[in-house]
């Protein structure tokens, strides 16, 4: 998924046409973060995202939201490293950004308790990666890391190569035998700093930063080499214990686990948090860190507050997210200011022209900053940002920085701003549709930069995945004459690139190689390449299943795209208009004659479930959707009118989903009961 259509999500609400579209962002950013260690978005963006789908479902609770990424954190974990299941989840943390928020909490904590006596233990929220630590008998016999929350990656022969993570400790001594700790795994700033440094003169690319080093560290193969990177590890929370509760000196409150756990030789928050007695006290004590974190030896982006007490903790419990008797406070993120020198204008592939800030080149966060998304012309201008001002950039420690604000008090003689009227690349004018932030050119085939964007993703990972054929070697190939349009693709001169400079017979014959194989890709992947807006891998597969060839979608009308799950009338309207396009219609006869396959598995037609849609709740199984789809039916991802069966584990249990099914008349069969519905 593109950043700038998160970007765009993050200025957008949430409708009901959308909402799967802000579930797919979200998830592809969870999965981003917590299984690849990169960060797309800034925390406070990510917060906003999130909470716009939050409200969204407790405003609309008939909308299915049991998958929303917002109840979960991120799908599988990486491969390489065996997957283990942790003993209690490893929840994240629900997030506050001033005192507001924190007294909502305070309030909110009163109100499920009951009572008015409790106090909060508030300590620093180390950035860097989640561990858990397993001790069987006092010895360390498993490290994993958070992965989504469930399930985490065994990387126990690394943890044993970080600083304070204990092989050995008594805790049978205090009544103990198996104990979990949960962590965070981070690099001291100095001595990152230091192994940038060193990374530098050694000509090797610099790290990030501390957290990114820090995950990426950790999940290196050659545990030899994680000793190098200097890792070091904060206990924070007992995760599991056993004999539970009451036994010994832990899980009385989470500032006496701090104490203890630092007496038996890890690092803690010991020395570092305190005990509040009201939440005045927790919002000054936050603030004084906040004052204080530039200075911090460790990268830290905000405090977790926690009540005290144990039992009490326990009382109030979590929810499939986060505990409901913490909160994390998000500092601010830093601030830089520099000089805006120029905007710049980049034409996308679906002819969206976004304005890119040029400013004076400045370090942020470690980072050196030349350029920066400005999204559209309405984040411009409700910023009030012109060529020429002072602006501060902010990063949170995260990729993307972004502008803030204007520094007003520095504003001197400078131009209004005014979004260009015409497309840089072929000067057709642009438009600005109703209800949308961005401007187009709408001149979609005779736009070059739209053209060389279009041939870029076509090829690209995502869509047909042709390998050997990147951007540069794309533009190359255009600026040749090589490439005109994608067809063309198909009909390189293999002998005119054998002369250029810098190809050899062997990178010839792997880059056709890469074309070649390309023509046999799944129908799905050339409907993802066409580069429609909002057809990503999931929609085009589900779109893939409805026909078993491509151009059949020409005989569409608006209403059979719109009766199709998760397609509202704005999609449909582009599915239409694309199947109605003489010019994409002669485009695909002519990928289909130069071997580009456009057909999809046979749908059986005269199966007994031809034209069903078919939707499982509670659970799934692979097996028989398998056998759905043999039998030409369908499955529906979500309940709708046009749903034929809805299949549930259990009848009667009075599941919304079963009474909106009897609502819509649909009829509801028990698993058993549609099998034995089903010819053997
Ligand atoms: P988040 O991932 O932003 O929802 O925050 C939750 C994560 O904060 C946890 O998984 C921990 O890895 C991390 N964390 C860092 N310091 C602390 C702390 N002192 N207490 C609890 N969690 C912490
Ligand atoms: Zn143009």
């Amino acid at each position: 998924m593109d950043k700038l259509v998160i970007q765009e999500l993050i200025l957008t609400s949430v409708t009901k046409e959308n909402y799967s579209k802000f579930c797919s962002a979200l998830e592809y950013l969870n999965h981003k973060y917590y299984i690849d260690s990169e960060q797309l978005i800034s925390d406070y963006d990510y917060d906003i995202l999130f909470k716009k789908i939050e409200k969204f479902e407790l405003e609309y609770p008939d909308i299915d939201s049991s998958q929303s990424p917002t109840k979960q954190i991120a799908k599988g974990a990486q491969a390489s490293f065996e997957t283990v299941a942790h003993s209690a989840p490893m929840l994240s943390l629900s997030n506050s950004y001033n005192a507001e928020d924190l007294r909502d909490f305070d309030d909110s904590i009163r109100k499920e308790l009951g009572v008015v006596n409790y106090e909060y233990y508030v300590e620093p929220k180390f950035d860097g990666s989640s561990i858990a630590l397993l001790y069987q008998n006092n010895k360390l016999v498993r490290a994993a890391t958070r992965g989504d929350g469930a399930q985490g990656e065994d990387i126990t022969a690394n943890a044993r190569k970080v600083r304070h993570i204990v092989a050995q400790v008594d805790f049978n001594k205090l009544g103990y035998e198996t104990v979990e700790l949960r962590g965070e795994v981070v690099i001291n700033k100095a001595v990152f700093d230091k192994m940038n440094e060193q990374r530098e003169e050694q000509g090797i690319a610099t790290f990030q930063n501390t957290r990114n080093t820090a995950s990426g560290s950790l999940r290196m193969k050659d545990n030899a080499e994680v000793k190098n990177r200097n890792l070091e590890a904060f206990i924070y929370s007992v995760g599991f214990i056993k004999p539970e509760l009451g036994e010994g000196t832990l899980e009385v409150s989470q500032s006496k686990n701090i104490e203890v756990l630092s007496q038996l030789g890890f690092q803690s928050a010991h020395g570092l948090g305190k005990v509040c007695n009201t939440i005045d006290d927790v919002i000054t004590f936050c603030h004084e860190w906040e004052e204080k974190r530039a200075h911090y030896d460790y990268d830290i982006d905000g405090m977790v507050v926690k009540l005290n007490s144990i039992s009490q903790q326990m009382s109030l419990g979590t929810t499939s997210h986060h505990p409901k008797w913490a909160v994390a406070f998000k500092f601010k993120a830093v601030e830089k200011a520099t000089k805006l020198l120029s905007i710049d204008y980049q034409v996308g592939r679906t002819g969206i022209v976004t304005p890119v800030a040029k400013v004076e080149a400045v370090s942020v966060g470690g980072v050196t900053v030349r350029s920066i998304s400005l999204h559209n012309e309405d984040n411009i201008l409700s910023k009030d940002i012109r060529i020429g001002d002072i602006v501060f950039i902010e990063r949170a420690g995260d990729v993307i920085p972004q502008i803030t604000r204007v520094d007003l008090s520095h504003r001197m003689n400078v131009q209004d701003f005014f979004y260009i009227k015409h497309c840089p690349s072929c000067q057709s004018a642009l438009i600005r549709r109703e209800g949308e932030a961005a401007w187009r050119c709408i001149n979609t085939s005779l736009c070059s930069a739209q053209n060389l964007e279009k041939i870029i993703y076509f090829a690209s990972k995502d869509a047909m995945n042709i390998n050997g054929l990147g951007k540069d070697i794309i533009k190359r190939f255009i600026e040749l004459g090589l490439i005109l349009d994608i067809p063309s693709i198909y009909q390189l001169d293999y002998d005119e690139i054998l002369k250029l400079e810098g190809w050899k017979e062997k990178s010839v014959e792997n880059l056709k190689l890469g074309i070649e194989e390309s023509k046999g890709n799944e129908m799905h992947r050339l409907l993802i390449a066409m580069g429609i807006d909002g057809v990503g891998n999931t929609m085009a597969k589900s779109l893939a299943k409805k026909l078993s060839y491509l151009l059949d979608f020409k005989h569409y009308s608006i209403e059979q795209w719109q009766s199709i799950d998760d397609i509202g009338p704005k999609l449909a309207q582009s599915l239409y208009d694309f199947f109605h396009s003489e010019e994409n219609i002669t485009m695909l006869l002519k990928l289909e004659s130069l071997g580009v396959n456009l057909r999809g598995a046979e749908i059986n037609t005269s199966g007994i479930l031809y034209g069903k849609q078919i939707v499982f709740t509670g659970f799934r199984n692979a097996d028989l959707e398998k056998k759905i789809e043999f039998l030409g039916g369908e499955i529906g991802n979500s309940l709708s009118k046009k749903t034929s069966i809805l299949v549930v584990k259990e009848k009667g249990s009075g599941s919304s989903k079963e009474k909106k099914a009897l609502d819509y008349g649909v009829e509801v069969l028990t698993v058993e009961e549609f099998e034995s519905s089903l010819p053997v």
